[in-house]
């Protein structure tokens, strides 16, 4: 063999090896593209931007990279390239979801009892179509942390995570085992510096951190380029803005902004969720405070699928309910099935939350997507990524926006919107192929077909059929 010739091979081999990405067997099992180019055709494509959708487009992805979008029938596709036929599907970029979680909740006696789910997950978000997630909040983040590096070493199936360290909590009438619990500032700082030095990129505070707390946390995670989200309640949303909190979760049902006899550093949560039945849909004050936020650069999170299971509908919001094991599943449905129509309450403050979400978004805020799969233990991951988007519609959005709150405005907040949250050239090929046309029916949304990450399609339906009966297991 002549030498040139042999250089050559070994130069084409390293170069591959840089571009191909190595997976399990058991990962790819799942995979149905994986070659370095290839094109999608004559596909709808919502690019993230809240532009309109565009009609009949081709995406040629290189390398994992996506290279070139553009009509169809401008559009010159190199000779012999795969092409996959897009012909009434919708491409949207990869969804970037802030408020995830990688467990699942379920009572234990009379208390919330908290567990891990390692397995089912990661793979139930990324068939569901997240191809980035941000966790909002930890019990185990030492499981996080290994997860988040088995994915990008592809011995898991899963999206990229920003890991968020285990909640910051003061002690509480709330007792749930698995929350971390802190005491005080001092220890808040210890928490913050000893979970970033593992790898955690975010921090969450919760319900009872009072405003020392926040202030504490905020500091020592600004100091790192780190960002700051808060569950909160004992703090009002206004006071944690004038602190620099980077993002406030769960919309406007947690502030306590609205409680005319609230103490500070202190929660009363039935006097809190009063002060906002009692708040007209439109009013000045929730107008001042959207305002505020704004002008502070506060972030705010949309988990309208944790709420959902409280206002009488499905059982499984997202038809999700083939994914638990049956010991969980058929006592939940019972209970459902009793409690049907009962909470009168949850339904005003749902339909309140959809208006605010809307308004703080036509105002100009920062609006982010969350799923949460906790609560009541009927919200699945994955399933609720696409629920989040049908409540988002709902709201009054139109497709295109909803794409856009559920991955450009992500990536904004993760500071990754540079390789992620829109399709555009240059951009990672992190995509979802959706078997419809979502600007039709927003419930097409619930066909994904298939997942890019890096340029690697998956296959969405097998990896939900792979977890069925498993959630709450494993
Ligand atoms: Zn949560």
């Amino acid at each position: 063999m002549k030498r040139s010739y042999v250089l050559a091979i070994v130069f084409l081999s390293a170069w591959l090896k840089c571009f191909s990405q190595q997976f399990a067997p058991d990962v790819a099992a799942y995979i149905k593209i994986n070659t370095p180019t290839y094109a999608i055709t004559h596909v709808k494509i919502i690019d993230g931007t809240g532009n309109p959708a565009m009609s009949d487009q081709t995406v040629i992805v290189t390398n994992g990279k996506i290279e070139r979008v553009g009509a169809y029938n401008k559009t010159k596709l190199p000779t012999g390239i795969q092409e996959i036929d897009g012909t009434g599907k919708t491409l949207i970029p990869g969804l970037v979801m802030l408020h995830e979680h990688l467990f699942y909740t379920v009572m234990a006696g009379s208390h919330f009892n908290i567990a891990e789910m390692p397995w089912s997950f990661p793979r139930l978000y990324f068939a569901g179509g997240a191809t980035t997630i941000r966790t909002g909040g930890s019990i185990e983040p030492q499981t996080d942390l290994n997860l988040k590096r088995m994915i990008n070493e592809g011995k898991m199936i899963g999206p990229n995570m920003d890991v968020t360290a285990p909640y910051f909590e003061e002690a509480s009438n709330y007792d749930i085992p698995s929350l971390n619990i802190i005491n005080g500032p001092k220890d808040a700082v210890a928490t913050a510096n000893f979970w970033a030095d593992r790898g955690c990129t975010s921090f969450k505070v919760y319900v009872h951190a009072t405003r020392a707390d926040m202030a504490a946390v905020i500091a020592e995670a600004h100091k790192r380029n780190l960002k700051v989200t808060g569950h909160i309640g004992a703090v009002t949303y206004r006071e944690a803005a004038a602190m620099g909190i980077d993002n406030l979760e769960h919309g406007f049902e947690p502030s306590s902004d609205f409680d005319s006899l609230k103490v500070p550093d202190k929660i009363n949560d039935y006097a809190q969720k009063l002060s906002l039945l009692k708040l007209p849909v439109k009013s000045v004050k929730m107008n001042d405070l959207m305002q505020y936020l704004i002008s502070k650069h506060v972030a705010l999170t949309s988990t309208l699928p944790v709420f959902e299971p409280f206002t009488g509908r499905e059982t499984f919001p997202g038809d999700a309910g083939g994914a638990l094991i049956t010991e969980i599943r058929e006592p939940l449905e019972k209970l459902c099935q009793a409690q049907q129509g009962k909470d009168g309450a949850g339904i005003a403050l749902f339909k309140k939350e959809l208006a605010w979400e809307k308004q703080f978004y036509d105002m100009g805020g920062l609006l982010l997507a969350g799923s949460d799969p906790t609560g009541s233990g009927r919200v699945i991951a994955g399933y609720s990524n696409r629920r989040e988007i049908e409540l988002l519609a709902e709201a009054g959005f139109t497709p295109e926006q909803t794409i856009k709150i559920c991955t450009l405005n992500g990536a904004i907040y993760l500071n990754r919107q540079n390789e992620i949250g829109t399709i555009a050239a240059g951009k990672n090929a992190d995509m979802v192929l959706i078997g419809g046309d979502i600007t039709s029916d927003i419930k097409n949304i619930r066909k994904t077909e298939l997942v890019f990450k890096n340029g690697v399609g998956f296959d969405s339906q097998k990896i939900f059929d792979s977890v069925k009966g498993h959630v709450g297991m494993n």
